[in-house]
């Protein structure tokens, strides 16, 4: 059975205080509903890392994750944060190949193949992003263009690997825009994603993979975006800033 996942990916938001106060609502929120069978994962900036670790400390269900990490192991690289450092302070996931990354830091296919490697040979497990512009939806090439993201980049890991991944899709179009892909368009897109992964890694390996959908995600249309056969939850931007919403859509 694969896991049912809603991931909120702060982006570069949240102040110290602003971001405690999200996550202890958010704790407080997750322990009242009856949803332990949805694992959240917080995706804080860096510095929020350890404090935001304190406070979801012994929660069952809730996690912690980083936005991105380098493809460098150790060293000379200023301002640059290693796989090592993040899993060292008890992070568990990282998001890797987010649409952000791949446009404004130049993240090809290469480096994102690269910095999964580092994830995992650090014990991290990648939250891995793709989807395609809307040029390319508008062309109708959109399947064959996802698909290649996921053959470039992570079909070169072993089976074993591949298991500790996380496949979220998430068309361009739909990020920050307040205009997201219909529950049929996310199935679809997600059905095709599950068949590329089956014919690499074999079906059951494709079964157990959990892909999430994301681009303007909200309470309203969560439920029916992810009541999809193979829509296995979120991963979520905006309204990851506003407890109620998060735990809303966890809900
Ligand atoms: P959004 O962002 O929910 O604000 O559209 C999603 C994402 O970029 O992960």
């Amino acid at each position: 059975m694969r896991k049912k996942i809603v991931a909120g990916n702060w982006k570069m938001n949240m102040t110290f205080d602003e971001g405690q106060k999200l996550t202890s609502e958010i704790v407080n929120m997750y322990k009242d509903e009856n949803v332990k069978d949805v694992v959240a994962i917080l995706n804080p900036p860096f510095p929020h890392i350890f404090p935001v670790k304190k406070l979801i400390g012994g929660v069952e269900g809730i996690s912690l994750g980083a936005q991105n990490c380098s493809d460098k192991e150790a060293g000379a690289f200023t301002g640059e944060v290693s796989a090592k450092i993040i899993a060292s302070f008890g992070v568990e996931y990282v998001i890797l190949g987010h649409s952000e990354r791949r446009e404004y830091f130049q993240e090809d296919n290469e480096i994102l193949a690269t910095k999964v490697k580092e994830a995992l040979a650090n014990g991290l497990k990648p939250i891995f992003c793709c989807g395609e512009s809307l040029d390319i939806r508008t062309a109708g090439t959109h399947e064959p263009n996802v698909k290649f993201q996921l053959t470039q980049s992570l079909f070169d890991l072993s089976p074993e690997d591949f298991s500790k991944i996380t496949i979220a899709y998430e068309p361009i179009w739909a990020i920050g825009t307040g205009k997201t892909a219909t529950a049929d368009q996310a199935q679809e897109m997600h059905a095709a994603l599950r068949r590329h992964i089956a014919s690499h890694y074999g079906k059951e390996i494709a079964d157990n993979t959990s892909i999430l959908y994301g681009g303007s995600c909200n309470p309203k249309n969560a439920q029916e975006i992810f009541s999809k056969p193979d829509v296995d939850g979120g991963l979520i931007g905006g309204a990851s800033l506003k407890s109620r919403d998060f735990v809303d859509i966890i809900k």
